[in-house]
């Protein structure tokens, strides 16, 4: 192994992932997961040759640094530390300031801290972990790769709201986006597939796993995309409600709900878990509705149909389009979920090849449409990669 690896690190507030990316081959050698950060049983847990390993960490302290602090000396066991040359670091918000990945400084800490008020539970522990990694490998470069910088892209009647201009320049409420480093991932992968250059195509990539978001690409940049001002908006999620009338928030607050109660119940309550009342997870709401479950029922019905009106509605966006991509958890594997949206999209024209979706799951990238009609496709995202490819990109710019 050569100097090729880098160290990815997504650092929320209670939990800190991390993958090592070797940029020759694209795999991950190694990842693993720190969580219940803040709590006793707080720990670390990674993966070599499919067997779990697991690190608790002390009860008190900062779990932050002692989880990196144990990703180090994991690496200094596997040999492993020597051969990183650059840490890249997944950041949720990066505001109008930052439409692409950069080298942090403290000047860019401070600024990803000051953009806190527009992602309160991400950019802060970005911070953290940033930080517990600055001091962990004081001699290698870290870069900061925005999930909002990709639609930064956007022309302003996509990401004005149709309010007062003052709570824009006050506040800066827009629309910002999220999902970029996937999006722009599978839309630089689908133009392969198709042989043209990305510059000259136009697709609409709709990203379903836990969160999901459908985007409009341009010529290769974003135009339009479904999350907004946080990744509440657009689309039915895991737990997440998607758009809403903003009137339903008054209205619960008027019944005597808390802020925060309100908040928990649109961010954690509802979505696929609200409406089946049984679970978020796509897996068990399709097993539950092909054993004749209502709300998982519903809750698939609802899913598939405002992802095809999304998509509907980004054919506005664009002049031409070259494909659907469907990716994540549920757009890489549920062979029902797409089908059904794409016999949503049927005015359109989308016939879906039933043995092209079948193939199309588990990793493998493929055309689920038939022959001579529209195109849709499935590409894993790989987020890691991107992270780790634009870092040695930096590191040797
Ligand atoms: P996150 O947003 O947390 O990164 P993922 O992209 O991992 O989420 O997607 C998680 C979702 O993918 C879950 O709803 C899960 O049920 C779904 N998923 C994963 N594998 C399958 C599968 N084989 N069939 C259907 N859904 C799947």
């Amino acid at each position: 192994m050569s100097n090729s690896l880098v160290l990815v690190i997504n650092s929320g507030s209670s939990s800190l992932k991390f993958a090592l990316i070797d940029t020759v081959s694209g795999e991950a050698t190694l990842s693993g997961l720190g969580e219940c950060f803040g709590l006793p049983e707080a720990v670390v847990s990674w993966k070599i040759d499919g067997e779990k390993h697991e690190h608790m960490l002390e009860a008190e302290g900062n779990h932050h640094q002692q989880a990196v602090d144990r990703i180090v000396a994991l690496l200094e066991e596997l040999g492993m530390k020597q051969d990183i040359v650059a840490i890249g670091h997944r950041v949720v918000h990066g505001g109008e300031k930052f439409t692409k990945t950069v080298k942090i400084d403290e000047t860019v800490l401070e600024e990803i801290d000051n953009l806190s008020d527009l992602a309160p539970l991400h950019n802060p522990a970005h911070v953290i972990g940033m930080r517990a990694a600055m001091k962990a490998f004081p001699s290698l470069s870290q870069y900061a790769v925005f999930d909002t910088a990709f639609h930064q892209t956007m022309p302003a009647k996509a990401y004005t709201g149709a309010i007062s201009q003052k709570l824009y320049k006050e506040y800066g409420i827009r629309r910002y986006g999220f999902h970029g480093t996937s999006h722009y991932y599978v839309s630089r992968e689908a133009a392969k597939m198709i042989n043209k250059p990305v510059e000259d195509s136009n697709f609409i990539s709709v990203h379903l796993g836990n969160g999901a978001s459908v985007c409009a690409i341009k010529n290769g940049k974003s135009v339009d995309t479904s999350m907004g001002f946080t990744p509440l908006a657009g689309l039915m999620m895991g737990t997440r409600c998607g758009d809403l009338d903003p009137s339903i928030i008054e209205f619960l607050l008027k019944k005597g709900w808390s802020q925060q109660e309100v908040f928990d119940e649109l961010n954690k309550k509802s979505g696929l878990l609200g409406v089946s009342g049984l679970t978020s997870d796509c897996r068990g709401i399709i097993e539950a509705m092909e054993n004749g479950h209502e709300g998982a029922t519903l809750a698939f019905e609802i899913f598939c149909y405002r992802v095809a009106k999304y998509i509907g509605s980004y054919m506005v966006a664009l002049d031409e389009l070259d494909a659907i991509i469907f990716t994540a958890g549920i757009g890489e594997n549920s062979q029902p979920i797409r089908s059904k949206i794409l016999e949503n999209l049927k005015i359109f024209g989308y016939r879906e090849d039933e043995e092209g979706n079948a193939a199309a799951r588990f990793g493998n990238a493929g055309v689920i449409t038939k022959p001579n009609t529209p195109m849709a496709m499935v590409i894993p995202t790989n987020e890691e990669w991107v992270i780790a490819k634009e870092s040695m990109e930096l590191l040797h710019a």
